[in-house]
């Protein structure tokens, strides 16, 4: 079912102060620190109607949804408001990005080494094609590794092979390595 449309025009102070007083924002997700539905989506009372709070943010800062097109969270937090976190895309994409092998990938909420994609462990890296969720923590893990090895971070080639690390001590700190055998 397609949302109704809801047009922000003319939208008054007081609307305005009354739905950023319940927005939490932050380097991450924001949070929506009104009504929570059961389905996991802020809510906002808004001339006469409940509205997503997340779709009233999109159209507030981004403008119109285009008729067919629907919200879709990157963060997969349903309570997080931050626009940036937000995505239009058609149904048929959101469908594909819930049940699909490519939607397997953004529906994980950890990592590949298990830590969470939330909160400040997560970052979004603008990409070609959208936005991609990044690891912090591997990262951080990553540059660890580097730094015990005394080298400059490898570069990743465009194959996404690892290069090998440069400097000296580069063997014995590759990470799961550091005791040695
Ligand atoms: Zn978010
Ligand atoms: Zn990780």
């Amino acid at each position: 079912m397609e949302p109704r449309q809801v047009e922000l025009d003319h939208l008054t102070q007081k609307e305005f102060s009354r739905f950023f007083a319940k927005v939490e924002s932050g380097p991450e997700c924001w949070a929506w620190r009104g009504h929570i539905k059961r389905t996991g989506y802020g809510e906002f009372w808004f001339r006469g109607h409940n509205i997503k709070a997340h779709r009233f943010m999109y159209l507030f800062w981004r403008g119109k949804i285009p008729r067919g097109r629907v919200l879709d969270h990157l963060c997969r937090n349903r309570w997080c408001v931050n626009p940036r976190h937000l995505d239009v895309v058609t149904n048929k994409e959101n469908i594909l990005r819930g049940e699909g092998p490519t939607a397997k990938n953004t529906k994980k909420t950890t990592c590949q080494r298990g830590h969470p994609y939330s909160g400040d462990n997560l970052y979004l890296r603008p990409d070609k094609r959208g936005q991609i969720r990044v690891c912090r923590q591997c990262q951080l893990d990553e540059k660890e590794a580097a730094r015990r090895a005394g080298g400059v971070l490898p570069r990743k080639f465009k194959n996404g092979k690892q290069a090998q690390w440069r400097g000296r001590r580069a063997r014995q700190a590759k990470p799961g390595k550091e005791n040695g055998k």
